[in-house]
């Protein structure tokens, strides 16, 4: 049944009118009142109803219903606080932007709700859409998993937009087998030590110095402890010690970082060693220190059943050549990895970027300037309402 993926080819005009408007009115965080309302009304145009959750403007939609299994497709809806520099007429102008292609995640969302609604009668069970919020943060997947939305799911697709694997040009869409997205932590050093002259070091302990050890001996753990296949990155992005003068030496520093794991095994390993080390180098200078982590997002890990049906999918709708296994996945974080926690699933990205009108260069998601190849949406629509289709009729036989 490839029929709904050539079906898709009549919505394109409409997802890119769905995505401009949503382009226009980015909003960020758990609560997105004018995004969330538009989807809304194109849910009622498409003879479609939703369920909402108490807190968040996640939204449940669900197609089908007839004895079988149920599928979850998944977008997520919200953008980033990027002030828009990208010149294109229907440019976001409200401090917001849509640098990471969710606008085009949800209208591709709702053209494979029509589609699938079109075609509700022959679905071999049921479709349920899940429309999240602050993918970008704080994270709107968990909350939904909290809320019982994977409960009676049994397995989930998702795709996200981008260039972070191929180029535009190059293949329609990249998997991988297994794990997808990496996990995503941020970790808080805080070395306390004892301030002074900085004439007199001697008679200080001197966080600044033992900062600089830290930050060098955490980098150990990558270069030294880790099977050089298992992609591990620790990055210490900010350094605060001192008030900005010459000669005082203050009394402590505090770093932060990200540490990004594909495995949870290693995940653990990793955050103990730095714990380990933190500690143990200021320990050796003579200071104390904690170590925090903020729990981010966990790694996303794909199932490789459900990547053989989106295989089977995909290479059906698109030709073989269209369809390319990555040897490995990123290390950008993705929220999805929580449904994906509950169920199995794959998550597969959707190759697509465009030059920037103002200065014909090609950026990534995240840059005031990203663009996307819009003529994509139409195939984005039609393997997500495909797959899951698909999907429902290989658990039925
Ligand atoms: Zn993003
Ligand atoms: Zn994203």
């Amino acid at each position: 049944m490839t029929e709904m993926f050539q079906q898709a080819r009549q919505l394109q005009d409409q997802l890119v009118s769905w995505r401009r408007d949503l382009h226009q009115i980015p909003e960020t965080g758990l609560v997105l009142p004018q995004t969330s309302a538009y989807v809304q009304k194109v849910l009622a145009e498409l003879g479609l109803t939703w369920q909402e959750y108490p807190g968040h403007s996640g939204m449940t939609v669900r197609i089908g219903g007839g004895p079988g299994k149920t599928v979850a497709l998944r977008a997520d809806m919200d953008g980033l606080k990027i002030e828009e520099d990208t010149g294109l007429p229907y440019a976001s102008h409200n401090g917001n932007m849509h640098a990471c292609g969710h606008d085009s995640h949800t209208a591709m969302l709702l053209g494979a709700a029509k589609l699938l609604k079109e075609h509700e009668a022959e679905l071999k069970g049921t479709v349920k859409l899940i429309f999240q919020p602050a993918e970008e943060g704080p994270g709107g997947a968990e909350p939904m998993v909290k809320d019982g939305v994977m409960e009676d799911v049994d397995a989930i697709f998702a795709q996200h937009i981008g260039n972070l694997f191929s180029g535009a040009g190059e293949r329609t869409v990249d998997v991988t087998w297994a794990e997808s997205t990496a996990a995503d932590d941020q970790v808080i050093i805080h070395i306390t030590g004892l301030g002074g002259h900085g004439a007199n070091p001697h008679k200080c302990v001197d966080p600044v110095v033992i900062a600089a050890q830290i930050i060098q001996n955490l980098q150990y753990i990558v270069s030294r402890e880790t099977d050089p296949y298992d992609s591990v990155v620790i990055t210490i992005a900010s350094v605060e010690a001192g008030r900005g003068t010459f000669n005082v030496i203050p009394e402590d520093a505090t770093l932060k970082g990200t540490i990004r794991n594909a495995s949870p095994r290693t995940r653990d390993r990793v955050l103990d060693r730095i714990r380990q080390i933190a500690q143990q180098t200021a320990a050796m200078m003579q200071a104390s220190c904690t170590v925090d982590f903020v729990d981010g997002y966990p790694a996303l890990v794909n199932d490789r059943a459900m990547v053989e049906s989106f295989l089977r999918t995909a290479r059906a709708a698109l030709g073989e050549e269209q369809v390319n296994i990555l040897p490995h996945g990123m290390t950008g974080g993705e929220d999805a990895a929580f449904f994906f926690r509950e169920k199995p699933g794959c998550f597969f990205v959707l190759v697509s970027s465009a030059p920037c009108p103002l200065d014909g260069e090609v950026y990534g998601a995240h840059h005031p300037r990203f663009c996307l190849d819009e003529s994509v949406f139409w195939k984005g629509a039609g393997l997500m309402a495909q797959c899951a289709a698909n999907w429902l009729a290989e658990q039925a036989r």
